[in-house]
């Protein structure tokens, strides 16, 4: 059986991850989990979302079918018991697969990849719960089946590429009050191989752990298990209730896409070559914005506030570069994740040089001439200017990353 869930959470307090970890513990008695239980994520701009858009897949092996029915009563108690029903973006949903067939295995997996990239209705969920006799239960609006169908597809056709994620969990009594970890223990965690975005090495902070009043006392991401497992083991904090590895599709890049410029819809998010065509600003909050085209059709991009220094290397770009921006779309503009300098530009029509100085416009089409000798040129002249950048990859700092974001180290 697989079990899918979401949106039982609200800002003010829960975790779905939490629910799962105490379902987990619950289920124990009756089978064994397949693998690791799945935490997607699933596209970054639903509206919908209370932070990071998640969704969690449980694959138990049950001991007898015939407690199949008793399994699913005791995950749908659970939410009744656990979620946040009277907050009112918390629309709770569980899905259960016993009985998958290739037809139903290829349109899941098909679903899936479009909670992760595309925006999708509750209707296609019920439709495809209905059409292949899916055991499922929906609450308020429903919304939350779209997430646990999407979750339980990719436990049932496996992830394309993946990570994992370990979760310490909060006793219940700190619930809400500041979280008391170890700082220099969470340092040596970092330094342990094969994981990231523990700490923010640049901005000299600590990464790995919520201000929210969630269950989640800190997550640590990496590699394989014996990684998270490992850097894990340096962690000095208080209590952890418990701790569960998820497997996860967390910092896969799964939610972009290849597309061209002119096909680009909002709330979706993108991979996109182009050419700078207008050069960067620096807008009022910190914010930096400029824009590519590629012949066709012209995007605006930009490196927000909370990028820090990614914005130092997003101001030096220049009209003519070559880049390759990675990030969503909202509102028309791209919210920068990652760029690739592909070619720098080195040139630059200038006015040209006389008497030590540039020589002034004399009008529109007129030429140019020097102010001191009055010698005067007709065009302007092709100069190579020095850049303070390098072609190459760039990626937002950690404290900025979204959670589908790959990390460069994981290009490597
Ligand atoms: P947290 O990260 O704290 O667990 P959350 O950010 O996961 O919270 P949810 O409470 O799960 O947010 O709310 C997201 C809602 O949006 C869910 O009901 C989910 O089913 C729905 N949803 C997810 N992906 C899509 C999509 N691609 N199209 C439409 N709805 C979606």
């Amino acid at each position: 059986m697989i079990i899918g869930l979401d949106d039982t959470d609200s800002k003010e307090g829960m975790c779905t991850t939490y629910l799962a970890a105490v379902l987990i513990e619950k289920l124990k008695a009756f089978g064994k989990i397949e693998g690791y239980p799945l935490l997607v994520r699933l596209n970054p701009n639903i509206i919908y979302k209370t932070r990071g858009n998640a969704a969690l897949a449980i694959p138990i092996e049950l001991n007898r079918s015939g407690e199949a029915g008793t399994v699913r009563k005791i995950v749908i108690d659970l939410v009744e018991e656990m979620a946040e029903f009277s907050a009112e973006n918390t629309n709770p949903g569980v899905v259960f697969i016993e009985n998958a067939t290739g037809d139903m295995k290829k349109d899941l997996a098909r679903f899936s990849m479009r909670a992760v990239q595309d925006v999708l209705e509750i209707s296609e969920a019920e439709e495809l719960l209905s059409r292949y006799g899916i055991n499922h239960m929906g609450f308020k609006n429903k919304r939350g089946l779209i997430g646990a169908l999407a979750a339980a597809g990719f436990a049932l056709t496996g992830l394309p590429d993946h990570t994992f994620e370990l979760i310490a969990y909060r006793e219940k009594k700190r619930w809400g009050t500041p979280r008391a970890i170890d700082e220099d223990s969470v340092w040596e965690a970092a330094a342990q191989a094969d994981t990231w975005d523990t700490v923010d090495y640049e901005n000299r902070r600590i990464v790995f752990a919520p201000h929210s009043p969630d269950p989640i006392l800190f997550g640590i991401r990496g590699k394989s298990v014996s990684a998270v497992r490992r850097a894990f083991s340096f962690v000095k904090s208080e209590p952890v209730e418990r701790h569960i590895v998820y497997m996860t599709n967390q910092n896969t890049d799964m939610h972009l896409m290849k597309a061209k410029i002119s096909d680009v819809l909002d709330c979706r998010s993108y991979i996109l070559e182009g050419n700078v065509s207008k050069s960067p600003k620096t807008i009022e909050g910190g914010h930096v914005i400029f824009e590519i085209g590629d012949g066709a059709a012209a995007i605006e991009c930009a490196a927000f506030e909370p990028t820090k220094s990614f914005r130092g290397i997003i101001r030096q770009l220049r009209p003519g570069d070559q880049v390759t921006v990675y990030g969503s779309v909202k509102d028309g503009t791209l919210n920068l994740e990652k760029i690739r300098i592909r070619s720098l530009d080195f040139h630059e029509m200038r006015n040209p040089l006389c008497c030590g100085k540039r020589m002034k416009s004399v009008g529109r089409g007129q030429g140019y001439r020097c102010e001191k000798c009055g010698a005067t040129a007709k065009e302007q002249v092709d100069e190579t200017i020095k850049r303070n950048i390098s072609t190459g990859f760039y990626e937002v700092p950690p404290s900025a990353r979204r959670h589908l974001s790959k990390p460069l180290v994981r290009f490597l």
